[in-house]
């Protein structure tokens, strides 16, 4: 979890570094168009020395953007997923603290676990950091403070009201996080989970946490939906497949995880 807490973190250095670098790389252009202007008419001058001077300091312009880009680059890397059968119930417990703390005292955190859970087959710790940013984005809009509902349970891919038609059948389990906050438009909704969009002030969003967790969903085979009301509130639901019974030992999926956990 103080893993999770340094992810978080270091995503509100990329805002930062992301509002910076869009306006350095402008900078840096605007230099090369500006030295490029100059080379044309000094050469038309037929002031070679000029030209060279210039080209000097277009050439380095262009090696510090390649530079900038490729710093994107490197963070915008996936990271490598390492699924393992995952107590979701006893993640979010593990997290609950690191929350309260992170969304401070006028956000009320409610956790409502569903009993015998089975465990999903997922990355723990994307996870923790996919919780985690969905609350983030729940307090963020809830400014004058609200509540924050925490809520797993057992769902399949045709139950669930059709919303799951999409994923192939098998068994999920959904991993929701409501607010009371602000809540989201359509035409809102149906651009976050693009990378970079943000409504959040320059250096307080990255826009990149949706489309993370999206990502992050697909590649282990589940799903995010959102439901949203203007002026209600919004859930997030994280649907994961889960790791069942079939192949294993016939105990209670709590039980059964334990002992594999050791
Ligand atoms: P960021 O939080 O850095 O802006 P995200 O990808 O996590 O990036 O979210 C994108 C946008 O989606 C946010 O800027 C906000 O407009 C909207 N959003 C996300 N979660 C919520 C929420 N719980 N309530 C209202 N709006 C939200």
């Amino acid at each position: 979890t103080e893993e999770a807490l340094r992810q978080a973190q270091k995503m509100e250095a990329v805002g930062q570094l992301t509002g910076g670098l869009a306006h350095d790389f402008n900078n840096l252009l605007a230099g090369i168009s500006g030295s490029l202007e100059l080379m044309e008419m000094r050469l038309a001058q037929g002031r070679h020395a000029d030209v060279a001077r210039y080209m000097t300091a277009a050439q380095g312009a262009a090696k510090r953007a390649a530079a900038l880009t490729h710093r994107l680059l490197a963070f915008s890397r996936r990271q490598t997923l390492d699924p393992k059968p995952t107590n979701v119930n006893r993640l979010v417990a593990g997290m609950a603290e690191l929350i309260r703390r992170t969304v401070g005292p006028s956000v009320e955190l409610e956790v409502k676990s569903e009993d015998g859970l089975w465990p999903a087959l997922v990355d723990a710790s994307q996870l923790e950091n996919a919780l985690l940013n969905l609350c983030i984005n729940a307090r963020d809009a809830m400014p004058n403070g609200g509540r924050i509902t925490i809520a797993t349970a057992n769902t399949g891919s045709d139950r669930d009201g059709g919303r799951m038609k999409d994923l192939p059948d098998g068994h999920y389990l959904s991993l929701c996080v409501t607010d009371t906050g602000t809540g989201m438009p359509p035409e809102i909704i149906e651009k976050v989970f693009e990378p970079f969009f943000t409504t959040k002030p320059i250096g307080m969003g990255t826009g990149l946490g949706l489309s993370m967790i999206y990502g992050f969903a697909k590649q282990s085979g589940g799903q995010v939906r959102i439901h949203s009301v203007v002026g209600e509130g919004t859930t997030v639901c994280i649907y994961l497949p889960q790791h069942h019974a079939e192949d294993s030992e016939d105990q209670p999926p709590e039980i059964r995880l334990l002992s594999r956990a050791e």
